[in-house]
């Protein structure tokens, strides 16, 4: 499917408020946008309603009743969603996905807007653009890239380009000085190997970086994990040979906390 890089309207799938799930802030109110439209086909995906441009963007009031409105929209009506959803609590505005990159005009505008008004921003990627991370990143507090392995997806095809510039990305935020936060979703112990290559593969920049968290996320349904606490050590003391304590094992919290 080709995605329209879209300027000053874009396509969003839902605006509302909750608690980060994944990663260091788990747990910390947000403001999530979900921009609509995906180029990847993970297969742990569990947003799949989130992957094409869809007709209707679902917007949550303070009350907690939901209002659909269509897409695109404007900078306006995202940065107005936003602002009636703010509460003490919030720690930052997430732009999430589908991949917001894949909108990139559109999400300058956006963050530039939000940060006008005062607001952190915490960008969460697939990290498949280097190029278009790069033109975004001064306008972010916050990288989250989910580097994806190769057994993410359903197929090998153009695999290593993609693993390219999730690498590149993760040197890109890191340089530009932002907190960045890499996460990969383990979906059984045959994923060790991989996991110990992209340390490896990202130690050269990341290891001494001041600002850099590793997160190790096992795939997470409402019932919780299957993933052995003795497995998550493995992953774990594997990435501390290259980032000491700044490795994390999180489930998504949220599915716990029965937050959306
Ligand atoms: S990158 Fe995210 S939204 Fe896209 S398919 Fe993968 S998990 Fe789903």
């Amino acid at each position: 499917m080709e995605f329209l890089r879209l300027g000053p309207k874009g396509y969003v799938a839902e605006i509302f408020s909750s608690f980060q799930g994944e990663g260091p802030y788990v747990g910390r109110r947000q403001i999530f946008v979900r921009f609509a439209g995906c180029n990847l086909n993970c297969v742990y995906c569990d947003t799949p309603y989130a992957k094409e441009h869809t007709k209707l963007c679902s917007i949550e009031f303070h009350s907690g009743e939901r209002r659909e409105v269509k897409n695109p929209l404007s900078v306006t009506q995202v940065a107005d969603s936003v602002r009636r959803l703010l509460t003490p609590d919030v720690h930052s505005v997430s732009f999430t996905g589908g991949e917001p990159l894949l909108q990139d005009a559109f999400v300058v505008a956006v963050a530039k807007s939000l940060r006008e008004r005062g607001l952190s921003t915490y960008l969460e990627t697939n990290g498949f653009s280097a190029e278009r991370l790069s033109n975004v990143i001064k306008l972010f507090d916050f990288a989250a890239i989910d580097v994806k392995l190769r057994e993410h997806l359903p197929s090998d095809e153009g695999y290593e380009n993609l693993y390219e510039n999730e690498l590149k990305c993760v040197r890109i935020a890191i340089e530009s000085g932002v907190e960045t936060i890499v996460k990969v979703v383990v979906l059984g112990k045959g994923d060790l190997g991989d996991v110990k290559k992209l340390c490896e593969d990202i130690s050269e920049f990341a290891t001494a970086a001041p600002n850099f968290y590793f997160v190790i996320q096992p795939v997470t349904s409402p019932n919780g994990i299957k993933l052995s606490a003795s497995d998550l050590y493995g992953f774990s003391e594997a990435a501390g040979e290259f980032f000491k304590d700044r490795v994390m094992a999180i489930p998504q919290v949220h599915k716990l906390l029965k937050a959306p």
